[in-house]
């Protein structure tokens, strides 16, 4: 949740505060033999929108489903890894070395996956320790990094851009996104589910209709969706946390999105729930720009080490484990074109 949320969700407990204050007043006056009134009717909640949230109208589209290409299947690594501190000469991965920093996308309010830690005020989550792991790999040790907070619908735009090296941000491989930037092999296998209070009577997809459902903006989550049913009232947000400060506020019925940043609310909310088991599959990928298609090449050879050795694992328990009791799903082998 923004600050500003978190002010002016303070500023509606404060004001019910001294509405209820006042109300106690009215009431002690009538008791001592006046003839003020009692006002007994219910303060209007004063509802206020995540910034930005929209209702959106997508269509359906065979997009989010295309096969036009094989969008898991990424560059095979080096035969040889290179050792770190020793990068090929001429390669990206030595520019990065000669510069000292690799620039990293991040999300910063994706619990357990990307968010600012508050003992540090750094980034802290799965997808960062597997960023971390890059860095490890070309400069011997994990920290030689700058994050850069990536809106979430303007992911592969930052990498296109090179405004970033590399990011990780809970990101699909899409056939659709594969057109603006490459992706790494698949890193993490999240699928589509459905978040609602525990006290809903929504229990799958099927229940989904005429409802009000929340999903960040530019996610394949909407899509998928839009094309599931063309009667869910679909909501935007610009970003993951928007959607559950929504569902707090009973702004909306449910949330639909990657089961992995449902898990994440839920671990932040005890009246939440997911429910309806997995829709539709999310692999995520790291995306690296297409003009550096060794640097993705590397990228695949540090992460079919990490997924072999135990890192991956170790990163998995610590992270989502430790926070939700969810054992590790199956990682699918790495598949290279
Ligand atoms: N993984 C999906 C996507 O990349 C949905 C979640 C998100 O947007 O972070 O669109």
């Amino acid at each position: 949740m923004n600050s500003t949320l978190r002010t002016i969700r303070g500023f509606v407990a404060t004001r019910n505060r001294s509405v209820l204050l006042a109300c106690a007043s009215l009431v002690l006056l009538s008791a001592c033999g006046t003839t003020a009134a009692v006002h007994t009717a219910p303060v209007k909640p004063l509802v206020v929108m995540p910034n930005g949230a929209e209702i959106v109208h997508v269509a359906p589209s065979k997009s989010s489903t295309d096969d036009s290409c094989d969008p898991t299947a990424s560059l095979a690594p080096p035969t040889i890894m290179p050792t770190p501190g020793n990068m090929p000469r001429g390669s990206y991965m030595a520019q990065i070395l000669a510069r000292g920093i690799l620039t990293v996308g991040v999300d910063d309010n994706t619990y357990l996956w990307g968010y600012r830690d508050p003992a540090t005020d750094l980034p802290k989550g799965f997808d960062v320790d597997m960023l971390q792991q890059v860095s490890q790999a070309i400069f011997g040790s994990p920290g030689h990094i700058a994050y850069v907070i990536v809106p979430n619908a303007e992911r592969w735009q930052y990498v296109q851009s090179r405004k970033v090296d590399i990011l990780a941000e809970t990101m699909t491989i899409t056939c659709d996104r594969e057109k603006h930037v490459d992706f790494s092999s698949v890193y993490y296998e999240a699928g589509q589910s459905i978040l609602v209070p525990t006290n809903s009577d929504i229990t799958g997809k099927q229940d989904l209709a005429h409802k009000r459902v929340c999903a960040p903006a530019k996610s394949t989550s909407l899509q998928n969706l839009a094309n599931l049913d063309e009667h869910i009232q679909l909501w935007a947000a610009p970003s993951n946390t928007d959607c559950l400060v929504m569902l707090q506020q009973g702004q909306v019925d449910a949330i639909s999105t990657d089961d992995t940043i449902l898990q994440g609310y839920a671990a932040q909310d005890p009246n939440t729930k997911l429910v309806g088991g997995t829709f539709h599959d999310e692999p995520y990928g790291m995306a690296i720009s297409k003009l550096h298609p060794d640097f993705t090449r590397f990228v695949n050879g540090v992460l079919a080490r990490v997924t072999t050795d135990g890192t991956w694992n170790s990163i998995y328990a610590s992270n989502i484990f430790a926070n939700t009791g969810i054992p590790a799903p199956a990682l699918p082998a790495a598949r290279y074109r």
